[in-house]
């Protein structure tokens, strides 16, 4: 478990229950396919369940399901912000990807073939690492997803070792350089492999972020795929 995570819920408690004396809490980290947490209280100990989903996120989106956690679970008034701050994070392009990606994974695997009607992925993925990653990297298997998907726009699965982008994508209306950042996205996923650091999951480094504004038409892709 995080360190710190069990302070911030003995913090949320006793500012929203000033006087009552502090219960045992334990906390756990679930993987539930869908972003779920959930709290009861059990011979007077307060069990506390997360979607691990929520492993890597900032300390105030943890101190905002904390509160909202304990708040119903004493019937006191959920505060807005802290509401608004969770479901923020929750809905964030980030965590929908990453909760699709898990229940993907967990489901069963079909891959296509990179070559599609427009864009061949395989030679996408050879341009940009001869371009960004002076062709060290090995390709994964390179797929197009079944179906026409917007919003999982890819995603890197290691299970499989393959890279999986939407079929949206393989259109001539998509300029090149936007699959292209997809792709690279995803090939930085490669490059960076999710890795435990103490108990938190770390999904975009540092690095990560700092390789993919290498990228350089990141703002104008970015721009496009809000369009979407
Ligand atoms: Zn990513």
């Amino acid at each position: 478990m995080r360190a710190g995570l069990l302070e911030i819920f003995q913090e949320t408690y006793r500012e929203l229950r000033a006087g009552a004396s502090l219960p045992e809490i334990k906390i756990d980290f679930f993987a539930f396919a869908n972003v779920n947490n959930t709290i009861r209280l059990r011979n007077g100990k307060l069990l506390v369940r997360l979607s691990d989903l929520l492993e890597g996120a900032p300390e105030t989106v943890l101190r905002a399901i904390a509160h909202i956690l304990l708040a119903k679970m004493y019937r006191r008034p959920v505060n807005r912000g802290q509401a608004a701050r969770y479901r923020r994070y929750v809905g964030s392009h980030e965590i929908v990807r990453k909760a699709h990606l898990v229940r993907q994974m967990r489901g069963r695997k079909l891959l296509r073939p990179a070559r599609g009607h427009f864009y061949d992925l395989d030679a996408i993925f050879e341009e940009l690492n001869a371009h960004f990653f002076h062709g060290l990297m090995a390709r994964p298997r390179m797929s197009w997803s079944q179906t026409r998907t917007r919003r999982i726009l890819g995603h890197y699965d290691p299970a499989h070792n393959a890279i999986i982008i939407s079929r949206i994508f393989d259109h001539p209306a998509v300029p090149a350089f936007v699959l292209e950042y997809i792709v690279y996205h995803e090939m930085l996923h490669l490059k960076h492999p999710v890795r435990l650091r103490g108990s938190r999951r770390c999904v975009h480094s540092a690095d990560f972020q700092a390789e993919e504004k290498l990228f350089p038409r990141a703002t104008e892709a970015n721009a496009f795929l809000k369009r979407l």
